[in-house]
């Protein structure tokens, strides 16, 4: 056990969110171990080494792709309702505009940090590649917790931020995008700062903007109907009905949320949900409507009031007996100190970096399926992407075509690794890394190094 001084130094090292507290105690005595396992960054950088490995890949492209294009960190002063000013800081990475603009979304949350956003930008690259979408990698986010916040101080705070990183972002150059903790109103006030600035609406410079500014129909929803089609993709190779299958998914928000509202409105069993306050458990499965709608009433999750309903902790919920397992919360969430013991079928990986590459060994030796991030949450980058050509086109789409040309191209995307992963013998993630880093380093070579 840590005494409290040093579990102090650590959180200071180490985000809270991106460690529990047990992992504290249990890495406690070999803190050096610690950093390449939690640093988001790291793991990312760790993920291209294995792939590389297994593709027998150029190492000067190794070298160019492991490397960010450009990190800018800002300094966001703003005047609270108070009269009192506070400092937050904010970051725009972009980790590779090599085929296309870069993409990627903002989240405002108490841990983000540089490392952090560098690696979702590079996860970004990899997801805009493996679609085959002409879109580069790009991630920002503010280091704020937004609930202590009044409507009119993240007003600020979100425009401010905006004119910050106003030269490096633009519908040609870097599109940013909802992420943890924001919305479309953010997106519409990005929007809006944008606008203001050149003298003309520029609606894409942001996607997930409300419809009515530029949105499009299906992008709230889309990261979870992609995660979706894409399990039941799955379901369809290992020969099993989906209505059969015991359900967990841990977050609630805008990607939980969603996936857990299809799955039940498909008539799905989900036995566990959570939130940042801990989850909701019932063998019996539970009524994601009613929790939904008091969500909506902005409750914690731990305070809704069911007898057939127990309490559990997002640590204990991730080791449920169930068959899929849906991580759609933050990073780090699946590391060697529990993977050994989850009891799932499949992880279907709903948020960003969830799984460790200690974790995933761990997964691959006890025969449990993963669906990587950059496949299994592509849902929503790929109806972003819809709603740029609609703003290029200033033409838009119905619900009925977005969701066919979504569920087309992350069929056939799944299709391709899950024939490569039967071919090579090698995980999903690795063949989906596989993909999409050969049509990366088939566009280093064709562009070449400037100059
Ligand atoms: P959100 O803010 O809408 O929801 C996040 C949910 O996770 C909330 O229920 C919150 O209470 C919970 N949460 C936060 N911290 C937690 C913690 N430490 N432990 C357990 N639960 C916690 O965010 P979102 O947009 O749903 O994003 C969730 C994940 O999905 C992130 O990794 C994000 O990068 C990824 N993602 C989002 C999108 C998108 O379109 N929004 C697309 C692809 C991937």
């Amino acid at each position: 056990m840590l005494e409290n001084k040093k579990k102090e130094q650590m959180k200071f090292i180490y985000p809270e969110t991106l460690i529990s507290p047990d992992e504290i105690e249990i890495y406690g005595k070999e803190e050096k171990e610690l950093i390449p396992e939690t640093n988001p960054f790291e793991m990312a950088k760790k993920q291209i080494d294995i792939v590389a490995k297994e593709m027998c890949l150029n190492d000067n492209i190794k070298k160019f792709l492991k490397r960010v294009e450009r990190s800018l960190i800002v300094s966001i002063p703003i005047k609270m309702d108070d009269g009192d000013l506070e400092i937050f800081e904010g970051y725009r990475v972009q980790h590779s505009t090599l085929r296309g603009p870069g993409k990627g979304g903002i989240r405002f949350a108490p841990n983000v940090n540089l490392d952090e956003v560098k690696a979702l930008a590079t996860w970004m690259t990899w997801k805009c590649s493996l679609l085959c979408l002409p879109l580069g990698g790009a991630k920002g986010g503010i280091c704020v917790d937004p609930k202590k916040l009044s409507k009119n101080e993240l007003e600020r705070l979100t425009r401010r931020y905006t004119t910050e990183i106003i030269n490096v972002i633009g519908p040609d150059i870097d599109i940013p995008a909802p992420d943890v903790n924001t919305d479309p109103q953010i997106m519409a006030w990005i929007m809006d700062t944008y606008s203001m600035h050149k003298g003309r609406a520029i609606p894409g410079v942001v996607t997930g903007k409300p419809i009515e500014i530029g949105g499009s129909v299906g992008r709230e929803t889309a990261t979870g109907m992609g995660l979706f089609f894409v399990l039941e993709a799955l379901c369809t190779k290992m020969n099993i009905d989906l209505k059969t299958q015991s359900i967990v998914v841990q977050g609630f928000g805008n990607v939980g949320g969603n996936i857990a509202q299809i799955l039940y409105d498909k008539g799905c069993k989900i036995i566990a949900v959570s939130d940042i306050s801990g989850g909701l458990y019932s063998n019996r499965g539970l009524n994601i409507k009613e929790l939904l709608e008091w969500r909506d009433g902005k409750n914690y999750l731990k305070d809704f009031q069911n007898k057939d309903y127990n309490y559990i902790s997002n640590e204990d919920m991730l080791m449920l007996r169930c068959d899929i397992l849906i991580p759609a919360a933050m990073e780090n969430q699946i590391t060697k100190v529990n993977a050994n013991n989850l009891k799932c079928k499949v992880v279907l990986e709903g948020a960003n970096g969830p799984t460790t590459p200690e974790a995933d060994d761990i997964l691959k030796k006890k025969g449990i399926i993963v669906v990587p991030d950059i496949l299994a949450n592509a849902g929503g980058v790929c109806v972003s992407y819809f709603e740029y050509i609609q703003d290029i086109h200033s033409y838009f789409w119905k619900l009925e075509r977005i969701n066919h040309e979504l569920k087309n191209i992350l069929v056939n995307t799944f299709e391709n690794v899950y024939i490569l992963s039967k071919e090579k013998n090698v995980t999903l993630r690795i063949a989906s890394y596989m993909i999409a880093i050969a049509r990366l380093a088939k566009a280093i070579e064709l562009r070449g190094i400037f100059p």
